[in-house]
């Protein structure tokens, strides 16, 4: 009987969970990286940690839904857990849902999926910088950039973000690639001095009108070009839709009381002056830049503070986004295939039969927390399956 054979051209996150689960079904598989190891991005997520999926995964947390919702609905972050119990790694959770090995080390994630390739008999072949894939005798030529060659009846790529230029050759459009999961630059004159100051606050990016388009709560990072941390990552995905940035740094305190509070802080302080006014409940560094917004001099008595202003600034400090921060510190890429040329149930191309994808090489992303790897690991284990059932079969039915 012919064993079905699988190419997986890209050996990150989503080529390993696709190879293992294309070998458990029986079928040869053979994986294509162009670097000289597999899984090296594994190495560095989760600041070495790998925060492998997240407790809360659901659509939701993705730009795409409804394309996200039946491999999700397979594969929640339980059966990934699963997953890895079954290839023998332990995991915790942290109170934020966030999965880790409890070794807190990437590399076991990537040693036990190595291990279970070797066991499975998965050929690894790195260096093989995967160049062109061409149908050939009822199925498909993979060439290396060396002009060395493999054949699969199969193909499943999970290249990773940015341009893919193989998709492109078989037919697929492509939506520029855009980093996200980053930090953010901003106009620098209101956070001037602030450069190394993290806060506990609340923060949202309003669009034109004012209105939060998305928000979130953790620990803003200020930077000499502007802002990061993980709240920013998240927000930054939504930078097409909000280009103001509103810090709250008193999330826990509704406006009014807020208010209320700072009034009677006034006046149980008169004594002191605006330099001082704020010691005991802000960073030194941030009073200054908020007095400074607000155009009040160091030396003006408590007694003469515009209190309700200020007030609303320490609720609503507005600062001007003016772009994304170097791309390199963002942890994913939106854009690439378009996910509507995809089967969402099989993950195979709509444009060319055998041609499976899976990972950030479709447009695909999600929220910081594990999420990213989540989807790796789940769309790369959907594809390995459905690229088998086609080589077993020649169609999906
Ligand atoms: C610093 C950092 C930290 C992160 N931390 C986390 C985290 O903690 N949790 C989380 O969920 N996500 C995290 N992410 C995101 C996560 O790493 C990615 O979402 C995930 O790695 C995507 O997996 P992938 O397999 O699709 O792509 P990749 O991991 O990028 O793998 C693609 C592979 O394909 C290979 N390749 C590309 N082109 C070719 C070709 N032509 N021929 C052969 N091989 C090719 C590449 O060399 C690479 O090995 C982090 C990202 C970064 C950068």
């Amino acid at each position: 009987m012919h064993q079905p054979s699988v190419a997986i051209i890209g050996g990150g996150a989503a080529g390993l969970s696709a190879a293992i689960a294309a070998a458990r079904l029986g079928a040869s598989v053979t994986v294509l990286e162009a670097a000289p190891r597999v899984g090296k991005k594994i190495l560095v997520t989760g600041n070495g940690r790998c925060n492998l999926t997240n407790t809360a995964v659901a659509p939701a947390a993705y730009n795409q839904l409804a394309f996200v919702e039946p491999v999700l609905a397979e594969y929640d972050a339980d059966a990934i857990r699963d997953f890895f119990g079954e290839l023998g790694l332990l995991t915790y959770a942290d109170d934020e849902g966030r999965v880790y090995p409890v070794s807190n080390a990437a590399n076991s994630v990537l040693d036990v999926l190595r291990l279970e390739c070797a066991h499975l008999g998965v050929t690894e072949r790195c260096g093989f910088e995967v160049m062109g894939v061409s149908a050939a005798d009822g199925g498909f030529q993979v060439a290396s950039r060396d002009d060395e060659t493999v054949s699969a009846d199969a193909v499943v790529v999970t290249t990773g973000g940015g341009e893919d230029s193989l998709l492109s050759a078989l037919g697929h459009g492509s939506i520029e690639p855009v980093p996200v999961l980053g930090p953010l630059t901003t106009e620098l004159p209101p956070i001037r001095g602030l450069s190394g100051v993290r806060v506990r606050c609340a923060a949202s990016l309003l669009d034109d009108a004012g209105e939060p388009v998305a928000t979130e709560r953790g620990e803003l990072l200020f930077r000499d070009y502007g802002v990061s941390g993980i709240m920013i990552f998240d927000l930054s995905r939504a930078l097409e839709r909000g280009r103001t940035l509103s810090i709250d740094f008193f999330p826990d305190i509704a406006p009014v009381a807020f208010a209320a509070l700072m009034a009677e802080r006034a006046a149980e302080l008169s004594w002191r002056r605006a330099e001082t006014f704020f010691d005991g409940m802000l960073q030194s560094r941030i009073a200054i830049a908020v007095l400074r917004a607000a155009g009040i001099d160091a030396k003006t008595p408590v007694a003469e503070l515009p209190c309700d202003s200020l007030a609303s600034l320490l609720k609503d400090f507005r600062l001007a986004v003016t772009g994304r921060g170097d791309a390199s510190q963002a942890q994913v890429t939106r854009g690439g295939a378009p996910v509507g040329e995809f089967d969402p149930h099989t993950l195979a191309s709509r444009v060319a039969p055998g041609v499976f994808v899976a990972g950030e090489v479709l447009d695909v992303d999600g929220r910081c927390g594990g999420f990213n790897l989540h989807w790796a690991w789940a769309s790369g284990i959907v594809a390995g399956q459905s690229a088998v059932h086609f080589a077993t079969r020649g169609d999906l039915a």
